[in-house]
């Protein structure tokens, strides 16, 4: 409290002999001590400096008496009570009644602990040292001696306020210190959390996209203005995790990306997300990882870090207690004065990423001009294929399926073709691949189905001679998922007066991968409405032995790729032949694909695969060719296969 511009300083005076309180207030409030008091009493009077003996002046008091312990401890109570407490109590040693000073002293202790007090005693009545050890706080007491000198007391007084109030000052700048201090770890607490879950992925502790678009930023900054000192960005990508996911479990899957986290983060130097530029390891989500390589300049240094990788997976990683060999695919690219902003950097990586997974598993691959021109044309065709599909720029041509007993067509493939105003004719095999990622593939899937039936059934009313014919359609993994699908299946071929048998559904074995029952299911279903099933690509797949035996499939199309080798080498040969017999044990049909030459024609008659396409026999024809080829019944191709049936070269 101040008054006057003077601290003042509440004092509490209890002492039995009421003359006393008198002289107290002159000594410590000189210029009130005229005023009457009786019982508790209260005066008020700065002292100043020159009054009280030449000590500093700036120190007031507040003085309140009381004659007894109870009346004393009523007093402090009350101050407390109005948040103004004494700073220093003056208590008799010797009060008659229930209480003497060293109780009194107790009590007042047990209201307000901090309370400095004075004890005036006789000299000989109560030994200091007595006193001391049954208060036990010596720290809050000091003794006055009666009769005291009032310099003494002034001295004593002051001294005693000035500790109090050094005291209050202490605490109450530490108690403010720990408040901040306390708001600050909040703070930091607050924000390093906030931090963790803005810039470091939660499941291996790896920096994130954010981090990581950061780090690239600085390097990109930096290298814009000297080029001396190059930096790298690499995608990585486990291959198979999928597969890993699905049939070890989610927790597996989790273990081992943070296993794989671990072995990248020893890879490279780690992150400083002080802002120094230096190495990174990140995690962008699911499988996908990224490594910032600072200070490289070349594809050779990039490479031993890469290999590094590599030879460290070559050990089986223990995760989920399950020990398993992973493989990662990985594109990179060094940065260059093109590269303005992280998302070219990554982009670039992530176009040689794909290239290198196109190529098969394990492999690292460079970003250069190829894949440049590649991403560039894929991100044309997959803005221009909605169109497209809409404009009917979409057609389908189709490869006879000839018997190769009797040279008879037994069919024909449906293989969609599209006619691009500008660069041409382009390959389904560089476009159904968009559709299936632009998810088109359902829309455009329906549209050759539907053809194909309608022209089928062209066909047969122009030549009804040619007997029943089967049409073969093409179909992807993402349209088995469509609810909707063997529905509409069976309306299309409804709508077109078609049986069930005259259809056949070509899958590669990748429809099995995601979900076999839902999968098996579908088949089913469709097998059930006489469609037929046929597994293409056969061979190229991962369906083990065991997985075929239960695939409810009617035929299996021997890629081509088999075909082609046959002749060179025996053991392809082999293969041919054993899946043949698997086949026939199963009483599946075989289809040869892609037969080009007389040569294989006559090594699968006598396989004795019953059936076959390729060049040899026929391209894939416009639709507008094919009444005469089926008119002529006798046709030139037919011949062929009739004539080198073995039977009849022997
Ligand atoms: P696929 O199903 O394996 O089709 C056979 C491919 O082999 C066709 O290529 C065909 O033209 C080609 N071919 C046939 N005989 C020979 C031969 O003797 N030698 C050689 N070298 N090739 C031969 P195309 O038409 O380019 O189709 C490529 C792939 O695109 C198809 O492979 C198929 O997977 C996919 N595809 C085509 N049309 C569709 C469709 O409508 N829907 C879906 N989902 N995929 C389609
Ligand atoms: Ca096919
Ligand atoms: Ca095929």
């Amino acid at each position: 409290m101040i008054r006057g511009g003077a601290q003042l300083h509440r004092i509490l005076v209890i002492d039995d002999e009421a003359s006393l309180h008198e002289v107290y207030r002159s000594i410590l409030c000189p210029a009130a001590a005229s005023a009457p008091s009786e019982g508790a009493t209260q005066e008020t009077q700065p002292i100043n400096a020159a009054s009280s003996g030449g000590t500093e002046g700036g120190l007031s008091f507040v003085l309140e008496s009381a004659t007894n312990g109870p009346q004393g401890l009523e007093l402090l109570q009350s101050a407390i009570m109005r948040n103004e407490p004494y700073s220093v109590a003056i208590v008799d040693m010797r009060m008659p009644g229930r209480w003497d000073g060293v109780e009194t002293v107790k009590r007042l202790w047990q209201v307000d602990p901090e309370l400095e007090v004075v004890i005036s005693s006789e000299c000989a009545s109560h030994p200091w040292t007595r006193v001391s050890q049954e208060l036990g706080r010596p720290a809050k007491l000091l003794l006055l001696r009666k009769p005291f000198d009032p310099a003494e007391v002034w001295q004593v007084v002051r001294s005693l306020v000035q500790k109090r109030s050094s005291e209050v000052t202490a605490r109450n700048a530490t108690l403010a210190l720990e408040t901040m201090n306390q708001r600050l770890r909040h703070e930091i607490d607050a924000r390093k959390s906030a931090e963790g879950k803005l810039l470091f992925d939660p499941l291996t502790a790896l920096p994130n996209r954010v981090l990581l678009h950061n780090q690239i930023s600085s390097c990109i900054d930096r290298f814009q203005r000297d080029s001396s000192r190059g930096y790298a960005v690499v995608f990585l990508d486990l291959d198979r995790f999928k597969e890993i996911n699905d049939s070890l479990g989610h927790d597996t899957g989790d273990a081992l990306l943070i296993e794989v986290s671990r072995i990248l983060s020893k890879m490279v130097r780690l992150v400083d997300i002080t802002g120094r530029d230096c190495d990174l390891a990140a995690r962008l989500g699911g499988d996908e990882f990224v490594l910032l390589l600072d200070g490289v300049n070349t594809s050779a240094d990039v490479r031993k870090v890469t290999t590094r990788i590599m030879t460290a997976l070559h050990e089986p990683i223990a995760a989920g207690g399950q020990s398993i060999r992973a493989e990662m695919s990985m594109g990179f690219v060094l940065g260059t004065t093109e590269h303005c902003t992280p998302d070219d950097v990554l982009r670039d990586a992530d176009a040689a990423l794909y290239h290198a997974k196109k190529h098969g598993r394990g492999l690292v691959c460079e970003f250069n001009e190829s894949i440049r021109e590649k991403v560039l044309t894929r991100r044309r065709l997959s803005k221009e294929l909605r169109k497209a599909v809409a404009k009917r720029q979409i057609s389908l041509h189709y490869q006879p399926v000839f018997s190769l007993d009797d040279g008879t067509i037994e069919g024909f493939e449906a293989l969609a073709r599209w006619m691009h105003p500008e660069l041409g004719a382009i390959s389904p095999g560089l476009f159904i691949p968009i559709a299936e990622e632009e998810a088109i593939i359902s829309d455009l899937g329906m549209w050759v189905l539907h053809e194909a039936c309608r022209q089928l059934r062209e066909w047969m009313t122009v030549t009804p001679a040619c007997g029943e014919l089967a049409m073969s359609v093409n179909v992807s993994h993402s349209q088995m998922l469509d609810t909707r699908f063997v529905s509409t299946v069976a309306d299309i071929l409804n709508s077109h007066g078609l049986a069930g048998h005259q259809l056949a559904l070509e899958m590669t074995e990748s429809v099995f991968i995601d979900n076999i029952e839902h999968t098996t299911r579908v088949l089913q279903d469709l097998r059930r409405l006489g469609v037929r099933i046929h597994l293409d690509d056969f061979g190229t797949g991962f369906s083990s032995l065991s997985m075929f035996h239960r695939l409810p499939v009617d035929a299996v199309k021997i890629d081509r790729s088999f075909i082609a080798d046959m002749r060179i080498d025996g053991h392809v040969a082999n293969i041919v032949h054993a899946i043949q017999i698997m086949a026939s044990n199963r009483q599946l049909k075989v289809i040869a694909e892609g037969i080009e030459t007389s040569d294989q024609l006559l090594q699968l008659q006598a396989l004795g695969c019953p059936c076959g396409q390729g060049f040899l026999l026929a391209k894939p024809m416009e639709p507008t060719e094919v009444p005469a080829l089926l008119k002529q019944g006798g046709d030139e191709r037919m011949r062929i296969i009739r004539s080198l049936k073995p039977r009849d070269v022997a």
